[in-house]
């Protein structure tokens, strides 16, 4: 089983769909909230690029379903006996 999370983007708050474990975030008072792809470039472009600092690359799966090891304990338990 695959999931995604869907949340407002912290930049543009357009609706995005994300693995929390790889998407990029910015830091909006003390909260870790993520970011689409279009801010994360926008993101690098001032915070990285216009410094002379190599851009943060993005996760492959930013932007990927993750596995829900959850879910998958569940359904793998009668096939290990
Ligand atoms: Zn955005």
């Amino acid at each position: 089983m695959f999931a995604l999370i869907t949340s407002e983007c912290a930049g543009c708050k357009k609706i995005i769909s994300y693995n929390p474990n790889h998407v990029p975030s910015i830091t909006v008072d003390g909260e870790r909230c993520p970011i689409c792809r279009s801010c994360h470039e926008e993101w690098n472009q001032i915070h990285r690029i216009r410094k002379n600092l190599e851009p943060l690359p993005l996760h492959p799966e930013a932007y990927e379903p993750f596995e829900d090891e959850k879910f998958f304990k569940g359904e793998n338990e009668n096939e290990k006996g």
